[in-house]
Parts: structure tokens; sequence; C-alpha cells
């Protein structure tokens, strides 16, 4: 037996989630630098002063993420005195600001916090960065034992960004859910697999029940009930099951066919130019629960797709099935579906995939 830790980031939630920063962080210091996306800071910034002001926190600096998660703008920001002399790093934005927020802060060895401004995937709350080249096209996943010491998630920013991240975001956290528990099927787990593993239900539940409503409410611009909700799915609890499936780098549980459908398509010329990851993982569920043969499964969900306008069919995301038959050797062999309970075949792919023409 040996020993290990398991590291999880609270949050807090709500239109004015950004009053706990003095509580939340005063215990690490007092200068804080701000790091993140353009339109983000501009959407957090008088709310971050505002929450700081007569308070032993202060902002020291504003900087822009650049473009790209990349380990070059990690190292710009590294280089900046101020960030250099700051006590905690506060990162806010998307994925890839809050990605590059993280390289830097954990380069430097600094306590970090999250503030989210759209509701589309778990950076925020996992341990996760994903590093691109300066060209935007992936380098590699940066796995840390460091999290956010908090998330702070400000639900009437998170209704004013437009609502295709929502959309989107919603595709994939539903993935989570039939990708992990299919993944550790059969199994007798220990205790963080199988939290992660039970936890993934709360990726699908909320957004199945929510969701329509939730999309509905961010084109309005309306923090609703529902909207935080989704936001709780996708941002928290995506990270805590990512967080605990993948501990030790163990990515075993951490994917699925949905996954795998999406990555050998973009072997395609141009498809991951053209295509949102969410709306295609989004689809690529209901393939997985056809290839699963879970009737039930597939019907509600085909039906939740049509309701929030995900796709249903191969000819929504413009590829026929001579294309994924192409593809089928590179979704076979793709990493995420190594740990199945059983192994995918080209029949197995292309019978569910006839369904779905
Ligand atoms: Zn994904």
């Amino acid at each position: 037996m040996t020993n290990y830790s398991i590291i999880i980031p609270s949050y807090t939630i709500g239109p004015d989630a950004y009053r706990e920063i003095p509580r939340r962080c005063s215990l690490y210091g007092e200068k804080a630098v701000v790091i993140g996306g353009e339109k983000a800071m501009a959407a957090a910034r008088e709310k971050l002063l505002a929450a700081v002001k007569d308070s032993r926190i202060e902002i020291t600096g504003f900087f822009l993420y650049g473009t790209e998660a990349t380990f070059e703008a990690a190292a710009a920001l590294e280089a900046e005195s101020t960030v250099r002399e700051a006590d905690m790093i506060f990162a806010v934005g998307g994925g890839k600001a809050v990605d590059t927020a993280k390289l830097a802060a954990i380069h430097l060895e600094k306590p970090f916090f999250t503030f989210p401004t759209i509701v589309s995937n778990c950076a925020a709350a996992s341990s996760v960065a994903i590093a691109y080249h300066p060209d935007g096209s992936f380098r590699e996943f940066v796995h840390y034992l460091e999290t956010a010491r908090h998330v702070f998630i400000d639900t009437d920013i998170l209704a004013r960004a437009p609502y295709e991240y929502l959309w989107a975001g919603i595709g994939d956290t539903v993935a989570k859910y039939f990708e992990v528990s299919l993944s550790a099927r059969g199994e007798e787990l220990e205790h963080y697999l199988a939290l992660g593993v039970t936890m993934s239900r709360m990726c699908m539940d909320p957004l199945v029940r929510y969701g329509e409503k939730a999309i509905e409410d961010n084109r309005a611009g309306k923090a609703s009930y529902e909207l935080e909700q989704c936001a709780l799915a996708v941002i928290i609890t995506t990270g805590w099951v990512s967080m605990l499936v993948s501990r030790r780098h163990n990515m075993l549980y951490n994917g699925g066919a949905a996954h795998a459908l999406f990555y050998s398509l973009c072997s395609l010329p141009g498809f991951d130019r053209t295509h949102i990851h969410g709306v295609v993982v989004g689809f690529g569920v209901l393939l997985q629960l056809l290839i699963d043969q879970d009737e039930e499964g597939f019907e509600k969900m085909r039906d939740f797709n049509r309701r929030i306008g995900l796709p249903v069919s191969f000819s929504e995301i413009g590829v026929t099935l001579e294309e994924l038959d192409q593809v089928i050797p590179q979704m076979i062999a793709d990493e995420d579906v190594q740990h199945f309970p059983y192994r995918l075949t080209r029949e197995m792919i292309m019978n569910a995939a006839r369904r779905l023409a």
C-alpha cells in the first residue's frame, strides 16, 4: 500500500460569487494578478475590483493570456515582474485562458483561483491543462497535482456569454456520464474511482432535466436556477469526475466511443476547423449507445439532442458512412476506447452508424 492524496477544488456560485474573494483568498497573501482573455476580462474586471475593494487583497495587474494556451504564452506571463511578485493568480475566462494561467501559476509555484466566464468545459475545476502549439495545434495534456484553491462562478457573467458555449458544453458533459460508466462497467472499484464513476451520473441528469431551459435563459441573458444547475454540471461535476477517475495520470476510465469518434473524424481534412468538439461528442453519445445496444438510453438521448438542437445523424455533421468507414481503424485504436468492457469492431460501429445515417 502506498500513500496518496485526493484534491478537489471548492466553489462559490451565484450572481455575487466574487464577493467571497476576500474570505477565500486572504489566507494566501495580499497581491493578486489577473490573467485572462480579452472578453472575459472586460466582463469580470469591474466585479473583481469591487469585490476586493476595502479588503486586504489588492489586484496589482491585469494580463491578457494571448490567443492559445501555450508554454510560450505562459513563459511570457512568468517573465512579468508583477506576475512574479504576486502572491496568487486569478485565472479568468474560458478553457484556454484558464489553462494558460494554470501553466504559469504552477510553474511559478503560486496558488491560483479560477473564474470561469463561459459554461463550456471543466478547465476551472480540473487539474489538467491542455497545451497547444503557437499555431493552434494540440501539443499535450499537462497533468498537475494542484488545482484551483477555489472556483468562483458568477452566474450573471455566464448568462451574458454567447449560448453556443453552453450548447456545445452540454454535449461534451453528458458524454462524460456515458463514457465513464461504460468504461467502468462490471468492475470493482476502489474509493476514489467509485466516487468518480458514481458522480458522473450528475454530468447527465441535470443537463437532460434543465438543459433546454438553461439554453433559452442563456439566450435571454437570464441567470436562472436552470442555468446555474447546468453550469455546475459542466464546470464543477465534470472537473471533479475527471480528477477522481484519472488520478495518478490513469486515464483508463476517462473516455469512450463518443470522444473516439470525434478524434478519428479529425483525421478527415478540415474536420476539426469546421466542427465544434462538444457538438460532435454529444452526437457520438448516440453512436455509443447504439453500439452498446442500449435502446432505451438511445431513444432518451436522441430525444434530448433533438430538443436542444444537437445533431442526431451523420448527415447533420456532414459525414458520410463511407468517410466514417475510412476512419474506423483510428477510432478503434483511439486511447479513449482501450478500457472498454468489450473490444470495438468495425461491424459494431457500422451497424450502429447505419441507424444514424
Ligand atoms: Zn471532450
